[in-house]
């Protein structure tokens, strides 16, 4: 290996395309250094002169040149791109060339709310800049969830041809943390059973056993599991069948009503947590019962993890609400002294960004917060994948 390879500074973009933003980070992924990162948002908005990811990408670039970025100058590595959908082909990160281009368009027909974004962010990526590009899939860490946990007891023919099992979601994300909760504890990675909480704006749960997922809350398609901030989470599955036949809802309504105006949403008329928990506090009944139905929801998975785990060592919160509110931490844990989990309140309120542990020494399940790096996670894997 020749003396640049081992002083490689080059970056890595890592690029995440939604239906709605496109969030970018320039970063050096061995050092973790950033170099720039931002989001441009309100995508294909009524207003907004941004239409499509490919304007997105346009819009970035330019605010980049105001930095004094020139991405066509830059000695760019690789881009990284965050695909939210695998489907059943893609268990790892893969480069990218037309033939992978073409599958993660086919995969749109099970996320057809996430990966038309990620394939047109792709394609107008690969016009802008001449490096391998890589996608780094959502769905990846979960493919080798046991048969049990990714199997619906649905007819076995009818899921087989249409590819229905379980995904799970966030998968790089859990994975990242999985990891980074074992260097914290300085215990290695396969003596430890992890139920591992990622609470963003979307949100799901994972029991890790040896750095293996072994259970996750998201499905078929991120829909599935925890109360989200729009997301309903899990319904009774009879629920479309009711709706269609007693509001007259078609599925494309019900779909956009489950994605997009449920969840912490439609319960409080509010989707940041910050704001629900601001009204908690000033007493409003409608936020209080979200806030609730939301905890609620988080204490039903991290019994079932335990029971899946047969106990764990630990206990995990990420994400913006993981990382952030020690309120919901101190409900999740609130009277489950008796199954070994409990938080210290003074560790529990401070806010630093540093992984930590929360729980009394001497606790059965130590709980720590561990803050996720997606865009670190994927830069790694771009490097490794090119390297
Ligand atoms: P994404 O899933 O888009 O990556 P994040 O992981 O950044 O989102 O999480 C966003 C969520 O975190 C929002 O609901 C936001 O209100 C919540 N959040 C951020 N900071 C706090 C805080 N201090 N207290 C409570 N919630 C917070």
């Amino acid at each position: 290996m020749s003396q640049s390879q081992h002083t490689d500074d080059r970056p890595v973009l890592v690029l995440n395309a939604g239906s709605s933003s496109l969030k970018y980070q320039l970063l050096v992924p061995e050092s973790g250094e950033v170099r720039t990162g931002g989001v441009v948002e309100r995508i294909g908005e009524r207003g907004s002169d941004v239409a499509d990811p490919a304007a997105a990408l346009e819009t970035m670039t330019d605010r980049l040149l105001e930095e004094g970025i020139d991405l066509g100058k830059v000695p760019l590595r690789a881009v990284g791109h965050r695909v939210v959908h695998g489907g059943p082909d893609f268990s790892e990160p893969v480069v990218i060339d037309d033939a992978v281009l073409q599958r993660i368009r086919q995969l749109s027909a099970l996320a057809p709310l996430h990966n038309p974004a990620a394939v047109t962010g792709i394609e107008a990526a690969r016009e802008h800049y001449d490096v391998p590009h890589v996608a780094v899939f959502d769905t990846a860490y979960f493919s080798s969830l046991p048969a049990a946990a990714s199997t619906y007891a649905v007819p076995r023919e009818l899921a087989e041809k249409h590819s229905i099992r379980r995904y799970g979601f966030h998968g790089t994300s859990h994975q990242f943390v999985a990891q980074a909760t074992a260097e914290l504890l300085g215990h290695p990675l396969v003596d430890l059973r992890q139920v591992i909480l990622h609470l963003g704006n979307g949100c799901s749960a994972s029991a890790v056993r040896g750095g293996r997922p072994v259970e996750t809350s998201m499905g078929l398609t991120p829909l599935q599991g925890l109360v989200m901030g729009t997301r309903s989470g899990d319904v009774d599955p009879g629920l479309h069948a009711y709706l269609a036949r007693e509001a007259g809802l078609t599925l494309d309504e019900i779909e956009a009503l489950l994605n997009k105006r449920s969840g912490v949403l439609g319960l409080s008329g509010v989707n940041d947590f910050r704001e629900l928990v601001h009204l908690v506090e000033a007493g409003d009944e409608d936020a209080r019962l979200a806030f609730d139905v939301f905890i609620h929801r988080l204490k039903h998975y991290v019994g079932a993890y335990l029971a899946i785990l047969g106990g764990a060592d630990v206990l995990v919160f990420t994400a913006g609400i993981g990382q952030h509110s020690a309120t919901v931490r101190a409900a999740v844990a609130e009277g489950l002294d008796e199954l070994g989990i409990a938080v210290d309140p003074s560790r529990n309120e401070d806010d630093s960004t540093q992984p930590r542990v929360i729980s009394p020494d001497g606790s059965r399940v130590v709980v720590a917060v561990v803050p996720t790096n997606e865009e670190l996670a994927i830069a790694r894997q771009t490097a490794d994948l090119v390297r």
